[in-house]
């Protein structure tokens, strides 16, 4: 729907890992067994992290507030790369590296050796399984070329744990379950829960019974009304705004919304889907049952296709939030009923956070906009054709990056830096663009250091572009002047939720950075098991008892 900007941070967080406080054994003081029975991971899908607290006054106290008030909060928690998407940012939470190692450099990127674009989760060998499109099921964790905690998990126990990513979205699912879990993801068109071949050669009779409930359809004849009165929803702003997108189908954005089994993403009743279809997980795979530890990823993407349209100060983020509270309260008390109090570790964070809509922000006279289409691309095209003649300079443009045509620039003898100097001059003082910096060959002391490391964690010589054009706060490439969107290098992009809860965790919170790299290698400790191959991060020790 839009063009991302996309960056990253590394911090202190990246240093080599020490030994947790010499030869101390790790004491168990509670009663339950020491290790946990089930890890289960929730990303909740552009979650900022102000929402647990913006809308904490309409959470019940078996939810979000639970997981704050008997776990443990770390406040100042940040991606530490400039490309916040979904797919980089399930890959990241689970593998504890960065684009640059992982390969996961966006949703889409061009890869050089190809020649061609590419779907972060596309994988044409392989076929869907299950009654979903032909097209939904060719996925597979094909482009990660790193482990994730998950793997890490399962060789660790030669292969009995299980692991089992469930998401609306497939990259939500198939990321987090890494190369060696399984994962299903809801196709659209059909209103199916589907996996693919690179999984298993038939859908799991469990899986197929829930199908056949047909529980979609029946969420799609909803009405959606806000859980409490409209009128109390004094945490954002009024519903009609100019600037909200609709849901296909309704002339305004506002309630009530009618849905259909099409719009249904954009619900609170894609949550509810999700948790359903993961529960039947939880029930069938006997997740928890047994003492070799078992790992659930459950990845909500309803509140990013909301966010997208609505934006963060609209009634729907609102309600979403308000009832997907209530979704995390039956989660923990199925939990609770299943696996047992204690015997279970759970951790909550998101896969990236959102800009304001830009209207917003200059309604009450801040800075930001919006860079339509090709207004970048047009006046780039048009000065390396004026100097350095004619042909294709630019190969692709995507996430804000310019993958440069080589061969060309090699016959003519120009360089990569002779390209960004002119690029510069013809864009640079173009209102709302911060800088072009050259990828290939990044000079950090160009940009603030906290910026500097971002953008350095981006860079894979096969994915990326050489040449990246970064916006100002504020600012987002699109197409509409309705909506949002995310994957800057900015804090409303990358300062989300980390909450750890239950078993081996500590209760208490934090406000010292931490970084999505620390979730994984925070993990391994709790697990005892080796970290990912391509982690840089550090556990968090605050964490765990
Ligand atoms: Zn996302
Ligand atoms: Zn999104």
């Amino acid at each position: 729907m839009y063009k991302y900007l996309s960056f990253l941070i590394i911090g202190s967080s990246c240093l080599a890992q020490q030994p947790q406080s010499g030869n101390t054994p790790n004491a168990v003081t509670n009663m339950t067994s020491s290790k946990p029975k089930l890890v289960v991971g929730v990303v909740v899908d552009q979650m900022r992290y102000e929402y647990l607290y913006r809308f904490q006054e309409k959470y019940g106290q078996d939810g979000f507030q639970r997981l704050i008030r008997e776990g443990f909060n770390c406040k100042n928690n940040q991606y530490h790369y400039a490309s916040t998407v979904t797919g980089p940012g399930h890959a990241h939470v689970y593998t504890g590296s960065v684009p640059a190692l992982s390969g996961i450099v966006g949703n889409d990127w061009y890869d050089k050796v190809d020649g061609k674009g590419e779907y972060v989760v596309s994988d044409t060998s392989v076929t869907v399984i299950g009654e979903g499109s032909a097209r939904a099921g060719k996925m597979s964790p094909e482009n990660l070329k790193v482990t994730t905690i998950t793997d890490q998990l399962r060789i660790s126990t030669q292969f009995t744990s299980k692991v089992v990513g469930v998401a609306f979205k497939d990259r939500g699912a198939i990321l987090p379950a890494g190369h060696t879990g399984d994962a299903y993801w809801f196709d659209i068109g059909s209103g199916n829960w589907i996996t693919s071949s690179f999984y298993d050669d038939a859908l799991k009779p469990w899986a197929k019974a829930f199908n056949d409930r047909n529980i979609p359809q029946e969420y799609a004849k909803i009405v959606w009304e806000t859980l409490y009165p409209i009128e109390s929803y004094i945490e954002s702003e009024a519903d009609d705004q100019p600037y909200e997108n609709r849901i296909s189908g309704e002339k305004k954005a506002i309630f009530p919304h009618k849905i259909k089994l099409g719009t249904l993403a954009a619900t609170p009743w894609g949550n509810t889907l999700t948790l359903d279809f993961a529960l039947e997980a939880l029930e069938n795979e006997e997740l928890g049952k047994d003492e070799i530890t078992d790992f659930l990823a459950i990845s909500f993407s309803s509140p990013d296709y909301a966010g997208h349209a609505f934006g963060p100060q609209s009634k729907e983020v609102e309600d979403i939030y308000v009832r997907l509270d209530l979704e995390m309260a039956r989660l923990l008390n199925t939990l609770d009923a299943k696996v047992g109090k204690g015997n279970y570790t759970v951790f909550l964070t998101a896969d990236h956070g959102v800009a304001e809509i830009p209207a917003f922000l200059k309604k009450h006279d801040m800075s930001a906009g919006l860079m339509m289409g090709s207004e970048l691309s047009k006046p780039i095209d048009e000065i390396l054709k004026k100097e350095l003649g004619k042909g294709e300079w630019i190969l692709a443009n995507t996430n804000y990056q310019l993958y440069l045509n080589r061969e060309l620039m090699a016959t003519k003898k120009v360089s990569v830096s002779q390209i960004q100097e002119l690029i510069s001059a013809k864009i640079g003082l173009i209102d709302g663009v911060y800088k072009v910096v050259n990828l290939e060959n990044f000079n950090a002391s160009n940009v603030p250091a906290m910026f500097a490391n971002k953008i350095q964690n981006l860079y894979h010589p096969k994915r990326s572009g050489e040449l990246m054009i970064l916006l100002e706060p504020g600012w987002f490439n699109g197409y509409s002047t309705r909506g949002t969107t995310h994957g800057s290098m900015y804090p409303y992009d990358t300062h989300v939720p980390l909450v750890w809860f239950g078993n081996g965790i500590r209760k208490g919170e934090t406000v010292e950075p931490t970084y999505i790299s620390d979730i994984a290698p925070t993990l391994s400790q709790l697990l005892d098991i080796q970290e990912p191959n391509g982690n840089v991060g550090t556990p968090i020790k605050e964490v765990l008892k």
